[in-house]
Order: C-alpha cells, then structure tokens, then sequence
C-alpha cells in the first residue's frame, strides 16, 4: 500500500478538490494517492478508460504495457489515440494524450508484450494492476503472478454489448483460476475482431476498474472480491454473480509454480 509523505501545493489542492471533499478521499487519500502506484497492462479501449480516470484522480506512478501500434479501426473505442496517432506505438500515442491532462505524471511505458519472462519483474514494483488485455494467455499469466507475487488486481473482459469484471485480492478471496480454471480451446470464444464490440463498454468496465484501483489504494468501501459483475449493455441489466474460491485452485490454494499457459492467445477484446 502507498505510504504518506509530503503536503498538497495550492495546484495540487484546486485540481483535486472535488476529490478532497469526498470524505473517503479527503486531504490523506489525495496525498496517499499521489504516492501510490499503478500498473495498466493494454492500452485498448479498457486501458484508455482506466488510464484517463486514473491519471485525472491524481494517481502518482502509472506504467503502461503494451506492443501494439495503434491501427484506423482501434479509433472507435480506444479514446486514447486519434487519427494521427495511427501507426504510432500505444505507449507513445497514451503518453502523449495524458501528458496535456497531467504533466507532471511519472509515466513508466513498456513497449512489449507481458510474458513469463518479464511479468514478474514489471509487475513488482506497482500497488495494484489493471488487466486490459485481450487474450486469455495474458489474463492467465497476469493472474498467477500477480497472486504468487500478492498483488491486487482488476479483470475485465468485454465483447459485443457485454462486458464483466471481478477484483482480485490474493488471500482475500477467489481468483481468475478459481473462477474460469484454464484457459479455453483456441477458438472457442470469438474475438473482438470477429464479433465486434461497442466502444461504450469498454469505456465503462475500464472506468469500473479505476473504480476498484481507487478504492484499494484509499482503503475504503466495497471491492468486488468474490463476485463477478457483468453488464448487458443491451438488456440495460447489472449483474452480480457470488463466485467461492476453488479449493483445489492450482495458483492461489497451493501457491504452485506459474503453470504454462496452454492458450494461443485468443482475443475477448480491448
Ligand atoms: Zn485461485
């Protein structure tokens, strides 16, 4: 959890004063919210949600993970990037766009991919993550390291109208393994790239997930550890789903090495 050191400037006081007033948040939160530390890994339309409304609301450390260039069709749902960004590398188009919001952020970009390799080193440092990807290799790997390192995580998974997300506290509840055990067939679950999905999903689930990073950095309110919401962005309808930890969970039960993930890496969106 962040530590608190040091006073608001008077900058720093009127940017954040909405946030000051809110009695959870208060001149403390904003004070431990500006020390703490956030790691986003996909700068899709989830990631752009997330990073906006984590960058606005004065969070101090943000890393973003991502190896993709942003492409003409990304423009519909990843409000990070514009028309001049096609092309560009993700990191570099997210970093411009959220240097006008905040320009003293201490952006850290990672221009690759997550993989067994570096997870552990990139994930490390950081107090909470944002799982945005977009195939369920990442989602897998990111979970298992994040419970085998202790970290706090958010997932969320969107495609067509439909989007779901649930909180992961190692020790504190179920998590992504317990919930979905492996990783399905290649194929099984259409992508985005195929069954399309809408930009407002996105935007809401990736605000869903600054929602919870928040909240677990003021230490407050009610994460969504141990239940799953998903949205029917069509039928209007939230829902809430209880889920139990799985007590014969490979990851978080015996803290069992990182097993291999046995997915090619299908897309459920971003
Ligand atoms: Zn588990």
């Amino acid at each position: 959890m962040p530590e608190i050191h040091g006073c608001l400037t008077d900058i720093e006081q009127e940017l954040y004063s909405r946030n000051i007033r809110i009695p959870e948040v208060g001149v403390e939160g904003q004070l431990k919210l500006l020390n703490s530390r956030v790691l986003i890994i996909g700068l899709g339309g989830l990631g752009s949600s997330a990073l906006y409304y984590l960058a606005a609301c004065g969070v101090g450390e943000i890393g973003i993970v991502d190896e993709d260039r942003v492409e003409l069709s990304n423009l519909q749902r990843q409000i990070l990037h514009g028309r001049k960004d096609v092309g560009r590398k993700k990191t570099v188009s997210a970093g411009r766009s959220i240097t006008r919001l905040r320009p003293n952020l201490h952006l850290i970009p990672y221009s690759c991919r997550i993989s067994e390799a570096n997870a552990q080193e990139i994930i490390a440092p950081y107090d909470f993550v944002i799982e945005a990807t977009d195939n369920f290799a990442s989602k897998f790997l990111i979970n298992d390291v994040c419970v085998r390192l202790g970290k706090a995580f958010s997932h969320a998974g969107i495609l067509g109208m439909y989007g779901q997300t649930m909180t992961i506290v190692p020790g504190k509840g179920p998590c992504y393994r317990c919930v979905f055990g492996d990783p399905p067939p290649p194929g099984a679950v259409p992508t985005t790239r195929e069954a399309g999905v809408l930009g407002v999903v996105p935007g809401v689930l990736g605000a869903i997930q600054a929602a919870e990073a928040i909240k677990y950095l003021l230490n407050c309110g009610c994460l969504l550890v141990g239940r799953l919401l998903t949205w029917d962005a069509l039928a209007m309808h939230f829902r809430e789903t209880p889920l139990p930890e799985d007590m014969r969970c490979g990851i978080c039960r015996t803290g069992a090495d990182l097993q291999p993930s046995r997915n090619n890496g299908k897309e459920i969106g971003k």
